[in-house]
């Protein structure tokens, strides 16, 4: 990201959610993203995964900007390289799992690849679940089809906006070893927004953001780390 800015309305309803954000991040690498409510976390993934384009700055994904062609550039782009995984799963209710998971495939005009739909959902443990509806699966199992979903395409950066938020400490663990291992078996990019210094620490390094800027950085946290600097934050930002 470079001097990535956005600022949502206008005029005198104008809401600064970055700020000038510079950011730059390793292929191959695990980064969580944490801050106060309001701090412009999610705005930080959106603006990074093409879901909401900058009001000013750049986006770069593996050498090439994101950010410079049109509104059909943006979303083949996106559909190419990027997966994502949100706080609320966001499956189609009435696709079945396996059709949940092929439909990046389609979407991004790709063969519809059954056997790499089975295998993916098989790695995320639900190899036995390829009919059933979302509805019939519980919260943990949903975000896993979401994640199988996410990796489809075999995307560069994955991102995550609090993936772990909605689920029990068990499932949170399933889906967390899941971004683990596409980060350190696939080699995968990934970056996600949680509110949890256990989660958190499951990273390789944790950015700080707050009032749409990047105020700290973390490697190798631990989880005690994490919320000691939590706490922190809190005071700087009630200080100002
Ligand atoms: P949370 O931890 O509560 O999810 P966040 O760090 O993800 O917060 P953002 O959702 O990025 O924060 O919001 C940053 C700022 O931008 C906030 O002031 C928010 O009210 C504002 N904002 C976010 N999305 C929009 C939108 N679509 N329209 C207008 N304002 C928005
Ligand atoms: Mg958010």
């Amino acid at each position: 990201l470079v001097s990535v800015r956005k600022v949502y309305g206008s005029g005198d309803n104008a809401v600064t959610a970055l700020a000038g954000v510079s950011l730059s991040l390793s292929a191959g690498t695990f980064t969580a993203v944490m801050g106060p409510s309001g701090s412009g976390k999610s705005t930080l993934l959106q603006c990074a995964a093409g879901l909401e384009r900058p009001t000013e700055g750049q986006v770069f994904v593996d050498g090439t900007e994101m950010t410079g062609g049109g509104e059909k550039a943006l979303t083949e782009f996106r559909r190419e390289r990027i997966g994502f995984v949100f706080q609320q799963f966001n499956l189609l209710p009435t696709l079945t799992v396996l059709q949940n998971v092929t439909l990046p495939l389609k979407l991004a005009g790709r063969r519809v690849d059954r056997d790499r739909a089975v295998e993916i959902l098989r790695r995320v443990g639900l190899g036995d679940r390829l009919e059933r509806l979302p509805a019939e699966l519980s919260g943990g199992q949903q975000q896993r089809v979401a994640i199988a979903r996410a990796l489809v395409t075999s995307p560069k950066v994955i991102f995550g906006d609090e993936p772990t938020g909605a689920l029990d400490t068990r499932s949170a663990r399933e889906v967390l070893a899941l971004l683990r291992g596409a980060v350190h078996t696939y080699g995968q990019t990934v970056v996600m927004v949680t509110h949890d210094p256990v989660a958190a620490a499951h990273a390789d390094s944790v950015l700080f953001l707050a009032d749409g800027q990047i105020v700290g950085h973390l490697a190798n946290p631990t989880a005690e780390a994490v919320a000691e600097r939590l706490t922190h934050l809190a005071d700087e930002v009630a200080a100002r």
